[in-house]
């Protein structure tokens, strides 16, 4: 499988190509919301996980097969925590000298605390974070850290993150429903994003197969709530329309589990996603998918998601 895939469409990013440099799952938090499932085990040392150049030379090559304009972003995001690639400063810079095209980190903020993070991460052109609660106990109810990334270390992190960067910091809170959308919560967060400054604050709902089956996305009213008190401009983030592309890998089956080990897909945006594509084309790559042991179906609140197999979802 390789760390390149997409583009696929995001909410924030257009059609952005995916960068993935961490194997499924490797990342320091355990979010109830993960759409990837629980964390099992933490993984907390950085690593070069894969080679620097490798994922370079696959970057090259989907960018030569694309032309301008197929690609708004070019984001590392994925099956974990981005930053916990010890390369990922590098890649950065990579990806910048090879092209024009933007690019984003998307990262749970975890390491912040640390000042080699946070100088990678500085020629990136956007840093989408997360802030999904104001206070110690929230934090570790949603997050669900590593035991020894204690809040206000993470906190801090991000506030040090926000002096030194110049680029885009978008903040992201998942809202979800009586977990984090009632006025104290966000109280909490508001006065937190108050002295980190992001550029943007985004509010996020699950809408992807949460690792724990009780996540509920906030309803209208917590979304009101959150938009008033949050910050003026505060924007909620609805599901992009958009074309899933699977050519980044060699057969379609590979391609299309590329994208669904790092974005789980329901049945129906699979189905449309295979629409291009001859009708015998699609039949035999959803029972050649069926057949494979890469996939599972994971059913939320009456919706079918097609997910990793690796991933490991709760069912009560
Ligand atoms: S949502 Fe992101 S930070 Fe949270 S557990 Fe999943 S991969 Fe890690």
């Amino acid at each position: 499988m390789k760390q390149v895939f997409g583009p696929v469409p995001s909410r924030r990013l257009g059609q952005s190509l995916g960068i993935d440099p961490v194997p499924m799952k490797t990342c320091n938090f355990n979010c109830v919301y993960c759409q990837i499932g629980r964390t099992r085990p933490y993984r907390t040392e950085r690593r070069h996980n894969f080679k620097v150049e490798d994922i370079l030379d696959q970057v090259r090559d989907v960018l030569s097969a694309h032309h301008t304009g197929e690609i708004d972003w070019i984001t590392f995001v994925g099956s974990g925590e981005t930053t916990l690639h010890a390369g990922i400063g590098e890649l950065v810079r990579g990806v910048k000298e090879m092209t024009d095209i933007p690019v984003a980190v998307i990262t749970n903020g975890s390491l912040f605390y640390m000042a080699e993070v946070r100088q990678e991460l500085a020629a990136a052109d956007a840093v989408l974070t997360k802030l999904d609660a104001g206070s110690p106990a929230l934090y570790r109810r949603i997050n669900r850290p590593y035991q020894s990334l204690v809040f206000d270390q993470f906190f801090s992190g991000l506030v040090a993150f926000r002096k030194l960067y110049q680029h885009q910091l978008w903040v992201d809170v998942m809202l979800m429903k009586d977990v984090n959308d009632s006025e104290r919560a966000l109280e909490d967060i508001a006065a937190l994003l108050s002295k980190i400054q992001p550029d943007e604050v985004h509010i996020s709902l699950p809408s992807r197969p949460p690792a724990e089956p009780w996540v509920r996305p906030a309803d209208k009213e917590g979304i009101e709530r959150a938009k008033k008190i949050l910050s003026a401009n505060a924007s909620v983030l609805s599901p992009r329309e958009g074309k899933f592309d699977f050519g980044c890998e060699e057969n379609l089956v590979d391609g299309v589990v590329g994208i669904i080990n790092r974005h789980p897909m329901t049945e129906t945006e699979l189905i449309n996603a295979l629409a291009g594509w001859d009708a015998t084309a699609v039949e035999s790559t959803i029972e050649a998918l069926k057949n494979s042991g890469r996939v599972q179906i994971v059913t939320r609140q009456g919706v079918r998601f097609w997910c990793p197999a690796e991933a490991y979802y709760g069912s009560s």
